[in-house]
């Protein structure tokens, strides 16, 4: 429990990811140490997780997961969400942080909604960017495929009427806010979630691999549309949460990413919070 608010992470899978080829601004042996000190490899799975905000009158998920473009790997949200006892019927609206394909994928499977009763929220800038043939001219090569995807996976509730923009800052329902945070992609966006005083923030994709990026923040990674703008942002962002002490959730922090940013030399480190098997208030 956050305040009133109940929140369930929900895992869409995990894949692993090749950060030893993706991740720039650090040599690879640094990079090799950093994940071996945590006792991984470079190439270590990564989660893919979800939030489903259940207010009492809404329910609202933030990100939608891979759907099929992943592969077998993930595509598991519509069956965690009802494990968790929701239908994907049930589900009011779908908050993305950004389009990219594991977090916008699973909003659509063979062309049908997978959420046919819920709008979907996102920036503004972030649906002008990827519906924008001029941006995807001058986007990576690496990311030509997202721009196919993310059209994909929005067309369906574009055609329905369902999509609704916004320009951060901006109160979406009762307690939870978007806040700008560019970079990763133009329109990026965290989502700051307020219950009772209680707070937790949904950062998006600032954090893929914490075993370097919040030690070294300037460390980016390939799939960031803008690497300096993304750097910049997370910087920011580790600051206040460290400042904050907030609940922090992170889509690729390993499930179910949800713990705090602390202070560590001159960086950054993760504390996961304890997992308790009864639902209690956080921080109680
Ligand atoms: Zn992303």
């Amino acid at each position: 429990m956050l305040g009133d608010y109940k929140i369930t992470v929900l895992t869409d899978g995990t894949t692993p990811v090749p950060f030893g080829d993706l991740l720039h601004g650090a040599p690879r042996e640094t990079l090799a140490n950093a994940f071996r000190e945590a006792g991984e490899t470079l190439d270590r799975e990564t989660s893919v997780n979800s939030f489903l905000i259940d207010t009492g009158e809404r329910r609202i998920l933030v990100e939608a997961g891979a759907g099929r473009l992943f592969g077998d790997c993930c595509g598991r949200l519509p069956a965690t969400l009802m494990a968790a006892g929701y239908a994907p019927e049930s589900v009011d609206a779908v908050l993305l942080t950004h389009v990219h394909g594991d977090h916008s994928g699973g909003l659509t499977v063979d062309g049908r909604r997978v959420f046919p009763n819920a709008d979907i929220y996102l920036a503004k800038r972030e649906l002008d960017y990827w519906v924008s043939d001029r941006a995807r001219a001058r986007a990576k090569p690496s990311h030509q495929k997202m721009f196919e995807e993310g059209r994909a996976a929005l067309a369906p509730y574009r055609a329905a009427g369902r999509i609704r923009t916004f320009t951060a800052p901006f109160t979406l329902f009762p307690g939870i806010r978007a806040i700008a945070a560019p970079g990763h992609t133009p329109g990026h966006s965290f989502y700051e979630v307020e219950s009772r005083g209680h707070r937790m923030q949904v950062v998006g994709d600032i954090i893929h691999a914490a075993e370097v990026q919040l030690p070294k923040p300037h460390v980016t990674i390939d799939y960031d549309a803008d690497e300096a703008l993304a750097a910049k942002t997370r910087a920011a962002a580790l600051a206040d949460l460290a400042s904050t002490h907030e609940l922090v959730a992170a889509p690729h922090i390993s499930f179910p990413g949800l713990g705090h940013v602390v202070r560590s030399g001159a960086g950054y480190t993760w504390m996961a919070i304890p997992y308790s098997a009864d639902v209690r208030q956080v921080g109680e």
